[in-house]
């Protein structure tokens, strides 16, 4: 009955749905001769599926873009052998003088500039290393973060336009980021990404009066990949939808758009035993069985990365208040059946409630039975839950779900 592996939990992913995710996201695109090329997002360990198992995965379906956030991960990617011929690279987060520019230049590795600190650095990096530096210009059109301000935009220009001259910068890009394409059903969000658009063309305008016209534009994430076709550009930028979700579930479910999710988290259980009406579970006896019941131990917990904002109450006041906490699907006598956690998730576990007029003898439920957390969603009376039911039940989105899952849960390739 179900062996247990060295750890008593397991996230699986399966490169092939990555593949044929990345598939589909070309697809939407106009496939791979429409001009829109596909970058994977693949920062934070390809949210949390493995760095390089993923980037491997989004370029056998047809991305010719890899992105991270950190620069060491993207020279991770090249130090795997994922060379220039094979892809592009782009990174992007600008922390000050920690930057190792000078070796992203050497790996051929397209850097992103958003503030006037950054442009002097990253030029200074190029000189010493003699090679041209690949640019992605980074203009904030409306998200806060990231990214030259109109204010700031003609110094930089300036500057911008000298070391294009001087063979120091190769301006390959302009690049901003959305903040609320994730909801195409509300009006003020859409008005917002409008004006977003509106001022990411005012800033190309710029740039080509300046004389240094962006070759590569690039401003859609998994939402308006899917939703907003009139601005993909010469490449999108999908993160989420490549390990097969939307960034908002009420943009629909993952079927709705042909995506599927990648991972399943599993984990054996630990010890299943009666328990007696009244008995409090976990810290703080936020829960109290209400029958004669039988409780299983799912053996990881928030060391783990599973949301303590997913125990199964909510306090209101001083007073607990029963909530739906994150679920998992048990096999049982009866079929599959949907059990949330029940009192505190605790730091290497958590409890279920087996509740119902059966024992877990009789529902035949035991230690080392393998349990699903979340995984693609199959089947159709007791679905199996995916990552955005534990995000609803933890509070956060799915994004935060797997890139908290700890690297102490082996991840398993199929
Ligand atoms: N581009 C940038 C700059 C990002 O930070 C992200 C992720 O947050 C993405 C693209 C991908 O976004 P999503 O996962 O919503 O597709």
């Amino acid at each position: 009955r179900n062996a247990c592996e060295q750890y008593p939990a397991q996230c699986i992913v399966d490169l092939a749905v990555l593949r044929d995710n990345m598939r589909h996201l070309v697809s939407v695109c106009g496939g791979p001769e429409s001009g829109t090329a596909v970058m994977g997002v693949v920062k934070a360990d390809a949210y949390g599926h493995g760095l390089i198992p993923a980037a491997l995965a989004a370029l056998a379906g047809g991305a010719t873009w890899l992105g991270t956030a950190q620069s060491h991960e993207a020279l991770l990617l090249r130090k795997a052998g994922i060379g220039p011929d094979r892809c592009h690279i782009l990174t992007w987060v600008y922390n000050g003088v920690n930057v190792p520019f000078g070796e992203l230049i050497k790996n051929d590795i397209d850097i992103s500039i958003g503030s006037m600190a950054g442009i002097d650095l990253a030029a200074a990096a190029a000189r010493a290393v003699g090679k041209t530096a690949r640019v992605h210009v980074k203009v904030d059109s409306g998200f806060g973060r990231n990214g030259f301000t109109e204010e700031s935009f003609d110094e930089a220009l300036k500057k911008f336009v000298a070391y294009a001259h001087e063979g120091v910068f190769h301006i390959v890009g302009q690049w901003s980021h959305l903040a609320v394409a994730d909801s195409p059903d509300v009006p003020e969000f859409v008005a917002s990404t409008d004006r977003q658009i509106e001022h990411f063309n005012a800033f190309t305008a710029r740039m080509e009066k300046a004389g240094i016209a962006p070759e590569i534009r690039h401003l859609a994430n998994t939402a308006a990949t899917l939703n907003r076709p009139e601005i993909h550009f010469e490449l999108t930028r999908p993160g989420i939808g490549l390990y097969g979700y939307e960034p908002d579930p009420a943009m629909g479910t993952p079927s709705t758009w042909r995506l599927k999710p990648a991972m399943t988290l599993q984990a054996q259980l630990g010890t299943v035993k009666h328990i007696e009406a009244g008995h409090g579970i976990s810290y703080g006896r936020t829960y109290l069985t209400p029958d004669d019941t039988s409780t299983a131990i799912v053996p990881i917990g928030y060391a783990d990365g599973i949301h303590r904002s997913a125990s199964g109450f909510d306090m209101e006041g001083a007073k607990h208040v029963q909530k739906d906490g994150g679920p998992v699907r048990v096999m049982t006598s009866e079929g599959p059946k949907l059990y949330r956690v029940s009192g505190r998730v605790c730091m290497d576990q958590f409890m279920v409630d087996l509740h119902g007029s059966c024992s877990a003898d009789e529902l035949d439920v035991h230690e080392g039975d393998t349990v699903v957390l979340f995984g693609p969603g199959r089947g159709e009376q007791f679905a199996e839950p995916t990552a955005d039911d534990w995000a609803r039940a933890a509070g956060t989105i799915s994004y935060e779900i797997f890139t908290c899952l700890r690297n102490r849960i082996p991840r398993l390739y199929l």
